[in-house]
């Protein structure tokens, strides 16, 4: 497939089946199998690994902590789950209540987790963990008999399995076959008192290593990659992922010249290669420069030069009409020399670990007969909203909220009822005001009862219809209903002793964006209502404009006091007053909800602001009190 992406990973979940298949075949009839998910599924994606193994019959899943156990059970995945490495005692609260089976070689932990299970009044399967060979984790085998005895007789723990680990299976026959017969003999009186007993990971599997188990473990071979060179005869394995990139830039080099970090390549003569955006940061390993191969149009291009962290080149002698932009695979599918097994070969390193580190700044890509079907976002630690569904994103702020709140219920509540109102319903636009400027100045007038009142409003918002109305009325009752009408945008309460026409209050000029709008005055309701609106509106409707509302008109003096009121959810919010010398003494007073409960108050001669940072929200509710 293509990708935009710098670099991406495809994960061919047919192939993952094809593999299981073909490994299945493998299995006495009363052998089950357990999935190994750990790492990320060998960086496979455990959860959709799980999914598909599951589906084609897996008994278990196995990782390799609690915190993957966690994270699957997170993801919704209600299969068994075995932690395969020893686990810590602190872990053990986890343990239970993610409600997975943990490996046992040690009575100490046993008894901490039993303690653990005690306290919630359950039981936890484990998986008792044998060294039969392999000298890493488990029991020794003469110590097997006691550890056995001990974690019987904790109530609160059940065996279900009993288990142990090659240290070479894919390459050592004989020395497998000791393990194995040591295993066996070690557990001989103990194991029809469990329901599992396994010791093969893939690569035994098929060389039929798994006898006497009734659950093999696979792992490696599942995701399509061989363990030894003499497999390709006993299975056909198809590779699963698959990692692709483009090539950003294509230069030219002269014979002699050295290319990348400590010029480790020499342009044996002039020719032009390719840069690649993907670097050992990007798990594409720094052990592969001047080894690794890329596929570009077909052909094989060799790696040269030294891998950066954030970029690596290619020679295109064989392609001379690539252009830049073209896809290239480094690894994976498409030419055997770019399978996992034959990289990490090319530098005595392991698949595993290849397989683990590559596409660390990649988006997956799953793949199901060639269709995508779905895709995983990169592993950030850092949250970047756009990378999830909506879905996704309403479950990942309810659960914030639950764990903030610690209540589930109250969590889910508030998410329903206030947030989903706001956020989640799609359809439903949130409107706010943007940017919100609102200028009073008063002046000495003609009248010596009232001051001369001008006042400029600007805001950015989303044009609603193609009008508006501005309303004045002398009473509150009167203006009230005007609160409620989504298409008012400015309201004024005039005193009652002024005649409710134009020469009281007057729209000076009204704009949206840079057109003037006619406007047209009615008296209705006890109020005077001022209608502007301009043909070219219709077309602005549904985009962001902004607004200019200039009004002119009388306020009282003995009033002693002005008030401003923020209506409408808004981000950024500026408020000032000119005031006349004859006004000795002004005092403001702020009342805001939102972000920031403390606007900014500076104030000059004649001259008071209040305002807050443009990225501010400022809830309805809010105002600002001017008193004189
Ligand atoms: C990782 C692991 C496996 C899988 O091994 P493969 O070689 O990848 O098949 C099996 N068992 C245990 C305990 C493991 O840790």
């Amino acid at each position: 497939m293509e990708s935009k992406d710098r670099s991406w990973v495809e994960i061919d979940l047919s192939a993952f089946r094809h593999n299981l298949r073909a490994l299945k075949k493998h299995c006495e009839p009363h052998q089950q199998f357990m999935q190994i998910v750990k790492a990320d599924a060998y960086g496979h994606g455990a959860i959709e690994i799980s999914r598909v193994a599951v589906d084609e019959g897996a008994s278990l899943l196995g990782v390799a902590n609690v915190e993957e156990g966690k994270l699957l059970r997170i993801q919704g995945c209600n299969s068994p789950i075995l932690i395969l490495s020893p686990s810590l005692p602190s872990e053990c609260e986890e343990i239970v209540s993610y409600q997975l089976a943990a490996s046992v070689s040690d009575i100490y932990f046993a008894k901490a987790l039993n303690a653990a299970a005690a306290s919630h009044n359950v039981s936890v399967k484990v998986h008792l963990k044998i060294d039969s060979g392999m000298h890493r984790s488990g029991v020794a085998l003469e110590e097997f008999p006691a550890l056995w005895e001990a974690v019987s007789a904790l109530p609160h723990l059940e065996v279900e399995g009993i288990f142990s680990h090659y240290a070479k299976s894919e390459n050592d026959i004989q020395f497998s076959k000791q393990q194995l017969d040591s295993f066996h003999s070690a557990i001989a009186i103990y194991r029809d008192k469990v329901k599992y007993i396994h010791i093969a990971n893939s690569s035994a599997l098929i060389n039929s290593l798994s006898e006497g188990d009734n659950l093999v473990r696979l792992g490696i071979l599942s995701y399509g990659v061989y363990t030894d060179a003499g497999q390709a005869d006993r299975i056909q394995l198809e590779p699963v992922m698959t990692f692709k990139s483009h090539i950003a830039q294509i230069k030219e080099i002269e014979a002699g010249e050295g290319l990348g970090y400590n010029l480790s390549w020499i342009a044996p003569h002039d020719t032009r290669y390719g840069v690649i955006p993907v670097g050992y940061a990007d798990g594409y390993d720094f052990m592969l420069s001047n080894r690794g191969k890329a596929l570009i149009q077909g052909k094989l291009c060799p790696v040269i030069g030294r891998i950066s962290m954030d970029m690596t080149c290619v020679l295109l002698d064989d392609i001379p009409d690539v252009a830049c932009g073209t896809t290239v695979i480094l690894m994976g599918v498409g030419d055997p020399s770019l399978r996992v097994e034959s990289l990490a070969a090319s530098y005595g390193g392991s698949s595993y670990e290849l397989l683990c580190q590559v596409g660390r700044r990649a988006r997956r890509y799953y793949l199901e007969e060639g269709n995508l079907s779905h895709l995983a976002p990169i592993a950030r630690r850092d949250f970047v909203s756009s990378d999830f569904t909506d879905s996704k994103l309403s479950q990942i702020i309810q659960s914030a909220i639950s764990q903030r709140l610690r209540d589930e219920e109250i969590g889910e509540l508030i998410s329903r009822e206030i947030l989903r109102v706001f956020f989640f319903n799609k359809d439903q636009d949130i409107h706010y005001r943007k940017s919100f400027i609102h200028h009073i100045s008063l002046q000495d007038s003609d009248n010596d009862h009232y001051w001369r009142a001008h006042t400029r409003l600007g805001f950015r918002k989303i044009l609603q219809n193609d009008y508006f109305i501005v309303a004045c009325a002398t009473s509150d009752a009167a203006l009230r209903k005007y609160f409620m009408r989504k298409d008012v945008e400015y309201r004024w309460l005039m005193d009652d002793s002024f005649e409710l026409d134009e020469g009281a209050f007057k729209l000076s000029e009204v704009y949206v964006n840079d057109i003037r709008l006619e406007v047209k005055v009615k008296r209705q309701n006890n109020c005077l209502e001022l209608y502007c609106h301009h043909p070219l509106l219709e077309s602005l409707v549904g985009t962001e404009v902004s607004f200019r509302i200039d009004t002119a008109s009388y306020y009282p003096k003995a009033s002693h006091q002005l008030s401003v009121f923020i209506n409408e959810l808004t981000h950024g919010v500026q408020v000032s007053l000119d005031y006349p010398p004859s006004i000795s003494s002004m005092e403001v007073v702020t009342v805001f909800s939102g972000q920031n409960r403390y606007p900014t108050v500076t104030r000059e001669a004649g001259k008071i602001t209040v305002h807050t940072r443009d990225e501010e929200w400022v809830f309805p509710q809010s105002g600002v009190v001017f008193a004189y």
